[in-house]
């Protein structure tokens, strides 16, 4: 069994600080649900523990069975056993899907050789995830619909087999059918390899078929509150402003970065409400 400690975990996009503390312990096997509203920062704490550079970490730490991640690059930390699907995957036109999943397989291995039966596994999940055999000589996401492209980052983590996979709304913008495809295949995944997951989302639809164990609410950049599934039912509920009610929070996101004064980007509800803020005119 591994275990990924996230302790105290602060970080800051353009010097403003977005994360304000996570803190959370993920084992193999396990299913973290992590639910907040837009703005809260789940998308920043996907991005702070792959590595992005222009997330810049002010303290807290990483570890994958005690061993630190943070400071390392994206890669090495792929290597230690994580993987993340993003909200808003990529696309590589030119870069064929096989060939992105090979080069990743690669790149993982320690001794940097390719298992030899990658082109197998990747059919044989291509297959069980519904996605058609054309796809994978296409560009990755290469003019792909939203439900395809989470299908696709789906395959990649079967192929992978990581230890700790963050899944930052794999269930958006998918259908119903869809849904279900990715989220059983998550679910099995738990099973079969004892993956731990992080499931960022905003819905406990996805939580019906991708049962958590842990349910985390997040506001403001920080975990306000943690417990069992039926956290979820409770948030539906009364939604996060009943949450946030109950807990006596008074603000649910990270206020954006600073914008230079411009009454026009100010939410308005007529042309008199910005007049009226301006002597000047
Ligand atoms: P969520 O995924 O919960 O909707 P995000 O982590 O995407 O929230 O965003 C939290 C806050 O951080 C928002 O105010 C957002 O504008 C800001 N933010 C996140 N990433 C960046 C970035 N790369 N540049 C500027 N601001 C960012
Ligand atoms: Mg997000």
């Amino acid at each position: 069994m591994s275990v990924l400690k996230v302790h105290d975990l602060h970080a800051s996009v353009a010097g403003h600080e977005i994360l304000r503390g996570v803190s959370f312990e993920l084992r193999t096997g396990e299913v973290h649900a992590v639910m907040g509203p837009n703005g809260s920062g789940k998308s920043t704490l996907t991005h702070t523990l792959l590595g992005r550079d222009d997330y810049t970490v002010t303290a807290g730490s990483v570890t994958i069975d005690g061993e630190e991640l943070l400071g390392r690059p994206t890669w090495q930390r792929a290597q230690a056993g994580l993987f993340a699907a993003m909200q808003y995957p990529v696309e590589v036109p030119g870069v064929r899907v096989g060939d992105l999943v090979g080069a990743s397989l690669r790149s993982r291995a320690a001794d940097g050789v390719l298992p030899d039966d990658v082109d197998a596994r990747v059919a044989a999940e291509a297959r069980r995830l519904g996605v058609r055999e054309e796809f994978l000589r296409r560009g990755v996401n290469d003019e792909f619909s939203g439900g395809e492209k989470k299908r696709l980052e789906t395959l990649q983590l079967a192929v992978l087999q990581p230890k700790f996979a963050v899944l930052d709304e794999i269930d958006s913008g998918l259908d119903v059918d869809a849904l279900r495809d990715v989220a059983r295949r998550v679910e099995a995944m738990t099973t079969e390899t004892g993956l731990g997951v992080l499931a960022i989302t905003h819905y406990a639809r996805l939580l019906t078929e991708l049962q958590p164990d842990v349910v985390h609410i997040m506001m403001a950049g920080r975990i306000v509150a943690s417990g069992g599934p039926e956290l979820a039912g409770r948030l539906e509920a009364v939604g996060y402003e009943g949450i946030a009610d109950e807990l006596g929070i008074e603000t649910m996101v990270v206020e954006a970065p600073v914008e230079p004064e411009d009454p026009f980007s100010k939410q308005t509800t007529s042309l008199a409400d910005i007049l009226k803020d301006r002597d000047d005119l």
